[in-house]
This record gives C-alpha cells, structure tokens and sequence, in this order.
C-alpha cells in the first residue's frame, strides 16, 4: 500500500518512512506542503501522514484543500506536543486520527494500520473472505488456517484487494500501490505478480475483470 508522509524534519522523516517500509508500506515522502499537497491531490494513496508545521503550505490548508477536492483517503495528522487547538482544527479539516510529537513508531503505525482498515469499511484487523483470512498485524495470509508464504510484494497485493472486497481495483491503482518507483511500472507487472500469488492459493480469492481490473468477491454481502 502507498503511503504519502509529509514532514519537514528530516530525521524524523527519514525515521517514519524506514519504520512504514519495514511494516510494508510503500512510501513517497515530501518536506514540502505545496508539493505535499500536490502528490495527495494526483496520485493514488492508502493514507497520508501530514505534519501541520511545514513549509510552502501548512498542513491544515493542504488537507483542507484535498478534502474539498474530494480527495477522501484517511489522514493522520501529526502534531506539536500539547497543542490541543491544532488537533481540533485538524480533525475539523477532515483528519481521521492525530497523533502528538513525540510519539512512538509502533504508536504511529498501529494508528495508520487503523484508519487505513476503517476506510476501507474494516472494523478488525482480521479480513476474512470465505476461506482465506488476512490478519493485518501479523501480515499473514491463511488459508483454511493455513498460512500461505507470500513475498512482501504478494502479500501487499492480497492484502490491498482483501481491504477492498466487493470493489474492481483497476490494474493501475494497484501498480500505483505496489511499486516504490511509479516511473519504472512495467506493463505487465501487475499480471505477473497476480499470477505468481494465485499460483500459491489452493482456492480461487482473486477474480479477472477483464478490462476493468481485479477483485476479491466479498463473501458477506448479499448477491
Ligand atoms: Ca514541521
């Protein structure tokens, strides 16, 4: 999954961006406000990690301008310690969660983990689709109760279509939330990468739309 982290400090920019990549997220960072708002408001994110104090646009006029866009992916504000009045301003612009400096890595990418799994209509951190069971804190896939072993890449494949069950994923927005580098897509990439990942499920989790992309069939919604 693809993470947009706007910051401007750049230790702590560099510290949150290694701790999302080890958890298995995707991540273009920026230190910019302006061009932070730009990548969130033409590109495809999971989240965005927002720092209100940064350069070029403050944070809370970046969100502001996304959400009035009707960029609707889940926010996580960051914020100066105490500052109490930002984080109602933050969540009033349309944030989904705060978090206050310092905070803690495993703190912050809990609280992602979070907002990520309620926008996608998730409540638990357990997806469950007939059979096969994702479980995101452990970043596993079973199936009939046994875990499938899955390269990061696979599983964050899985993993996106399961948090998105019930919707086509265009082949696009999945590349996009794939690969670090959105210059070097090959155009067949996606395809390959669900192949490989079919090819080590005993049951048939993930659907071709022909044309339109991929899915996983929500088993709980009614036909
Ligand atoms: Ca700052």
């Amino acid at each position: 999954m693809r993470i947009l982290l706007a910051e401007d400090d750049d230790r702590i920019r560099s510290d949150v961006s290694r701790a999302l990549e080890a958890a298995g997220y995707v991540v273009d960072s920026q230190a910019n406000g302006e061009e932070a708002w730009f990548m969130g408001d033409t590109e495809s994110y999971a989240a965005a990690i927002l720092d209100l104090g940064l350069p070029g646009m403050d944070g809370l006029a970046v969100l502001k301008r996304w959400r009035a866009a009707g960029r609707d992916f889940p926010v996580l504000v960051l914020t100066a310690r105490g500052a109490w009045t930002e984080r109602v301003e933050g969540i009033d612009a349309g944030a989904d969660d705060y978090l206050p400096k310092p905070f803690r890595m495993e703190e912050l990418v809990a609280r992602l983990r979070a907002i990520i799994r309620r926008s996608g209509g998730q409540a638990s951190p357990v997806v469950i689709v007939g059979e096969a069971e994702l479980d995101t804190r452990q970043m596993r896939l079973s199936v009939h109760g046994v875990p499938i072993n899955l390269s990061p890449q696979e599983y964050r494949l899985v993993a996106y279509l399961m948090l998105h069950k019930g919707r086509v994923v265009p082949q696009q927005e999945l590349a996009e939330h794939l690969q670090a580098d959105h210059f070097e897509r090959e155009s067949n990439a996606v395809e390959v990468l669900v192949g490989r990942v079919r090819r080590k499920l005993p049951i048939a989790l993930i659907e071709t739309r022909r044309g339109f992309g991929y899915t996983v069939a929500d088993s709980d919604a009614a036909p």
